[in-house]
């Protein structure tokens, strides 16, 4: 019996939990094998594509073009959707073990690493995650209020997504109200009075984590100017040496970026009503304030360590900089699935090459992909090969894998009916969709996102 799975006779039983790019591109992968595979996406919300719709920045809806590839694997008669169905809550991993002969985890890295500073969780300090999900419409976040009367912002991070925070609160208005951005955040950002936003990095400018397309529109935005001071940009030997190097590629086009920026000085032409200040080498000690934040305590750095390894270290100087809206942006963390290994240092389920392992014992039929298989890196296509590699794994293990006892979605539908759970498969999704699309024409917008589940289901229920 045991080597019959991805045959004519029994196809390969494959649950995917999560349905962001990772979870997308590992069901494509195991289309692409040309077996007998049925996927199964089991989502918490209901609708798919994770951090495509509610990460991806609402002005850069090209990036979400990708959708139309996810879209397509969805169409294959053998994948099914089940959304609004939350694994660990709603369906145990021990239960979807009776419906499937694998289970790839796609469910990506959630929570916002802390800064572990006094004042951290004073009113006016947000994660990144909040503003994000709050502009992105996330039914998780859209409850949120940031206080926009602030004059000054504080980003604390330099990748790329600190960028995507930092330009939504450096654009104007006509330069967001046609994009998919949610409705709630719109009118909140029109009465926004912040004229200043400083984003700070703990490293130097040769060791910046954004990307260069991405820096770049900073110096092309309608209302704001990039500011950078040109002593920031004096490099150690070892930064010199880090640039110089060809495979660091990157960090010299943002370099040569942050230079231009320099060059404009402060007082050039033509200024712009908002201020994007960028800076280097500081790393936040406290946020102070009394009911709320009023200031950040930071510590100017400087690098040590061999080239390419350069760590901050504080140098004991310490300089106060008000504000009154403050983010952190400093990466995600991966949660815990119950009866699931993990390893909480990296925020990571512990495997090889997408098996996941208890110590050194591989659990037969788990795998993983994306951020909650290698930690919080990558772009969205770096998702592609990663799946692939699971895939790979999960063929060369089929001929062990323990085919499981009940193999139909209809048991697990049945049980989920039990539980008074409502699936929302891709049909009910296309629905939402097509809503979502109409909503939006009469505003121009892509899409006018329905921001609770509870609106998800009366655009079901029409
Ligand atoms: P990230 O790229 O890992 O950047 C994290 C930033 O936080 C770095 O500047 C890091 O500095 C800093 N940091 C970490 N701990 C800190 C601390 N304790 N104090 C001060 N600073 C600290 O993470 P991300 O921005 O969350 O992005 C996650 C992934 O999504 C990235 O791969 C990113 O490229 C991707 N993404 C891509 C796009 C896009 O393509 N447009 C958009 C959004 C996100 P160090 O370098 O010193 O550690």
């Amino acid at each position: 019996m045991a080597n019959i799975l991805g045959t004519q006779e029994r196809p390969l039983r494959v649950a995917i939990v999560g349905s962001g790019p990772s979870g997308f591109y590992a069901a494509e992968a195991l289309f692409r094998s040309n077996k007998n595979v049925v996927v199964n996406m089991v989502e918490r919300l209901p609708a798919p594509y994770g951090l495509v719709r509610y990460g991806v920045a609402p002005d850069h809806q090209k990036i979400k073009n990708v959708i139309k590839i996810y879209e397509k694997t969805a169409q294959n008669p053998n994948f099914y959707f089940l959304g609004n169905v939350s694994v660990g809550k709603d369906v145990t991993v021990e239960e979807l073990r009776l419906f499937y002969d694998a289970i790839v985890f796609a469910y990506g890295a959630e929570h916002d690493r802390r800064l572990g500073i006094p004042g951290e969780d004073l009113s006016g300090s947000h994660t990144a995650t909040e503003l994000v999900g709050w502009y992105n419409g996330h039914p998780d976040y859209c409850e949120r209020t940031f206080d926009f009367s602030q004059k000054v912002a504080v980003v604390i991070g330099q990748g790329n997504v600190a960028i995507d925070v930092c330009r939504i609160l450096c654009k104007t208005i006509d330069e967001l109200k046609d994009t998919d951005i949610a409705q709630h955040a719109l009118e909140a950002l029109a009465q926004s009075k912040i004229e200043a936003v400083h984003m700070i990095g703990r490293r130097g400018p040769a060791q910046t984590a954004f990307t260069p397309v991405e820096i770049r529109e900073f110096g092309e935005l309608a209302d704001c100017d990039p500011v950078v001071v040109p002593q920031d940009l004096e490099l150690n030997a070892a930064s010199s040496k880090e640039l110089a190097d060809p495979q660091n590629a990157k960090f010299k086009k943002n370099f040569d970026i942050l230079q231009q920026f320099a060059s404009r000085g402060l007082g050039h032409a033509g200024q712009k009503r908002k201020k994007l200040f960028i800076h280097f080498l500081r790393s936040p000690l406290a946020l102070i304030g009394n009911d709320r934040v009023e200031k950040v305590l930071l510590e100017k750095n400087r690098l040590v360590g061999e080239s390419s390894s350069q760590k901050a270290q504080g140098i004991g100087e310490k300089v106060e900089l008000a504000c009154g809206l403050f983010f952190r942006s400093v990466g995600y963390h991966g949660v815990a699935m119950a009866a699931v290994p993990f390893e909480e240092s990296k925020g990571i389920i512990p495997n090889r090459g997408g098996r996941i392992f208890n110590g050194q014992m591989m659990v037969l039929g788990l795998y993983a992909v994306g951020w909650i298989k290698r930690g919080p890196t990558g772009v969205i296509g770096t998702n592609k090969p990663d799946s692939d590699e699971t895939v790979k794994h999960i063929w060369e293990d089929a001929p062990i894998l323990i085919p499981c006892p009940r193999p139909d979605t209809r048991f697990l539908l049945e049980l989920l009916h039990q539980k008074k759970v409502r699936v929302v498969n891709f049909s009910d999704w296309k629905k939402i969709d097509a809503a979502e699309i109409e909503r939006g024409k009469i505003a121009e917008k892509p899409r006018e996102k329905f921001v609770t589940i509870r609106e998800m289901f009366s655009a079901l229920d029409g």
